[in-house]
């Protein structure tokens, strides 16, 4: 379990292809630096903080890395759609699905830290409805759904 963040990062060819293409139609470049940011996302299976992301930086590469420099990249790569912020936790996770623009609303496990990124055409009609209603023009609307994942429901009633 530990070791899971720790191992070399294999970025899978498929993620990074789609992360260049993504970057390219934007006119952005996915620098090494960038990238090395996006595949510590990609190595884990939760979402991380920037400072969680800067140390398991500085231990891989095995030197200080300026905070400032990781908000940097993060800025970048969510400005180009491959990550995504959770607002109630001030923590970012990397897009289910960078390929496509979208709404998304997000399942927070407060048991094991795991997120699925869902997206509801429903809840984003409804939203809109909503705002409609009240002659209110969102920017963006953040659907963050706090709970237990189902693998953990399924261990506490065992
Ligand atoms: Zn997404
Ligand atoms: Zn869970």
């Amino acid at each position: 379990m530990a070791s899971r963040v720790t191992k070399t990062p294999r970025l899978a060819a498929k993620w990074r292809k789609l992360a260049e293409t993504r970057c390219a139609a934007k006119g952005e470049r996915l620098t090494p630096a960038r990238l090395a940011v996006y595949a510590e996302m990609l190595a884990s299976d939760r979402p991380h903080s920037a400072y969680e992301l800067i140390a398991l930086l500085e231990r891989r590469q095995e030197r200080k890395i300026a905070p400032l420099t990781v908000y940097r990249h993060l800025d970048f790569l969510m400005r180009t759609g491959l990550v995504h912020r959770l607002q109630s936790a001030q923590t970012y996770l990397p897009c289910d699905h960078p390929d496509r623009p979208h709404e998304s609303q997000f399942l927070l496990c407060s048991s094991c830290g795991h997120v699925d990124e869902v997206e509801s055409r429903g809840v984003e009609t409804l939203l809109s409805q909503i705002a409609d209603e009240h002659g209110f023009r969102p920017d963006n609307a953040v659907v963050e759904i706090k709970g237990v994942c189902g693998t953990c429901a399924v261990d506490d009633a065992r």
